[in-house]
């Protein structure tokens, strides 16, 4: 594939189809987005299009930027700017009337090129938001960026056609289905017998329990330990709790539409709900997926209204801590030997607020806990976030690495741990690459399943 930004791709070109004209729609449906119904962020999109200082406080906390050396083009000002620039030529009046005074210039399909792969640059981990004097969200402008290149066709097909798509249609994002899973289910209880010496049965559709728990179902097939280790806590915990299969709509927590579409995060979330409601569920657990806390907690909250989702939705750190706090469940630090630390994933703690519950569970559970640095509303994005855990075509898993992946590598070294707690199923992807790429000598591990070690 040729170059149309630097030297990687995000979008194959089928997908990014970088000859074809595109820019009136590409102007259209950015029109659109400038409208009240565009129901997640608009307020907060529109100002960061109007006001940014340019002060470049932002740059000095992002990832990619710093990573890479200071790149300009990867320069959140200059990410936001490509789609400001579209913003002043064709939706203000100075624009329409003196584009040149105003820096404006018109839109090109090479210009579509290189905002597409720019915009596929960021992982959305909001951490400029946090040092910004003004409040602008870098991260949402690349968002809803994303968000006008799916409504004239531009998404990642593993995102999409491979994500999305096919959650909607087998319940899942793996195309597993009833057979497979109830086979791995059982895999799993003798897994569980022989790895922690406890007999676990795993409730499946069990209606109207107290606790549906829902795991990204790639955790499944990818991160098993993490299944595992939260079903011995739950028993532990002596709740009434179940799974779910395909045969009862969707069992897969992901909503990759968070990261490019809210209409497929919509489509998504709705699916979620019915196969909540049928099930007559009290709480819904998100398993260790920090996107999909996110949509479940957050943005549904936007999308449906409070009457229409009679359920609680938590996340498995949430209670977990809570079961520690209780004495509910013992726990022994001493069946945790060696030094663990944990990674906040974006998801979870910048846009979840879930920062003391990974360390409540973690400080109980293992002998010798100690913090990345810097660590909570600071931390390092590891760059498995907005689906690129999942984007390793071409040589992008090589951008994954060098850029996040080595301030994170780094940042792993300086602690000193032979453990990193993880409690994203995104995270777990990208660390399993940066562990192989920069052959550090620790392991990761979710957050449950250290819990489930320390058990008494
Ligand atoms: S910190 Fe905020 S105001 Fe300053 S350049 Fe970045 S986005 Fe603009
Ligand atoms: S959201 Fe993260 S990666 Fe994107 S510009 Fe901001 S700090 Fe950089």
């Amino acid at each position: 594939m040729r170059k149309v930004f630097d030297d990687y791709r995000a979008l194959a070109d089928n997908v990014l189809r970088p000859d074809e004209p595109r820019v009136d729609k590409f102007v259209e449906a950015m029109g659109k987005s400038l409208k009240k119904e565009n129901w997640t962020f608009w307020l907060p999109y529109v100002l960061s299009l109007d006001y940014c200082m340019k002060c470049g406080t932002c740059a000095e906390v992002c990832p990619v930027y710093q990573a890479s050396g200071r790149r300009e083009i990867y320069h959140p000002v200059k990410r936001s700017e490509m789609l400001r620039s579209i913003y002043r030529r064709y939706f203000t009046l100075g624009g329409k009337l003196w584009p040149g005074l105003v820096g404006a210039k018109d839109l090109t399909e090479d210009g579509i090129n290189a905002l597409a792969e720019s915009f596929y640059r960021c992982t959305v981990c909001r951490r400029c938001a946090y040092v910004c004097p003004v409040a602008i969200d870098n991260g949402l402008v690349v968002r809803e960026g994303r968000k006008i290149l799916d409504a004239i066709g531009i998404a990642p097909d593993e995102l999409k056609d491979s994500g999305t798509q096919i959650q909607l249609k087998a319940g899942n994002a793996t195309n597993m289905g009833t057979a497979a899973f109830l086979d791995i289910i059982e895999f799993m209880e003798e897994e569980i017998a022989d790895t922690w010496g406890r007999q676990v049965k795993i409730p499946v559709d069990k209606k109207g329990a107290e606790f549906l728990l829902m795991h990204n179902a790639g955790d499944y097939l990818a991160f098993p330990e993490t299944v595992m280790g939260a079903a011995v806590v739950l028993q532990a915990a002596g709740v009434d709790w179940t799974l779910n299969s395909p045969a009862t709509g969707i069992n897969d927590v992901v909503n990759y539409g968070v990261f490019f579409s809210d209409g497929e995060l919509e489509k998504v979330l709705r699916a979620q709900l019915k196969t909540a409601l049928d099930l007559g569920i009290k709480t819904f657990v998100v398993g260790e997926c920090g996107h999909a806390f996110e949509a479940l907690k957050y943005l549904m909250q936007r999308l449906i209204p409070a009457g229409e989702r009679p359920f609680e939705v938590k996340s498995i750190l949430e209670l977990e801590a809570q079961w520690i706090r209780e004495g509910r469940i013992k726990v022994d630090p001493g069946k945790n030997r060696e030094i663990v630390t944990y990674h906040d994933s974006c998801k979870l703690g910048r846009l979840g607020g879930l920062y003391e519950e990974p360390r409540t569970i973690l400080q109980a559970a293992c002998q010798d806990f100690r913090e990345l640095v810097p660590n909570r509303e600071m931390s390092l994005c590891c760059g498995g976030g907005s689906g690129f855990a999942i984007m390793a075509k071409g040589d992008f898993l090589k951008f994954r690495m060098e850029t996040y992946g080595q301030l994170k590598a780094q940042q792993l070294t300086d602690a000193g741990a032979q453990v990193v707690a993880l409690a994203c199923s995104n995270c777990k992807g990208q660390f399993r690459e940066i562990i192989n790429y920069y052959k550090l000598p620790l392991r990761f591990a979710g957050v449950s399943e250290l819990l489930a070690n320390a058990l008494v």
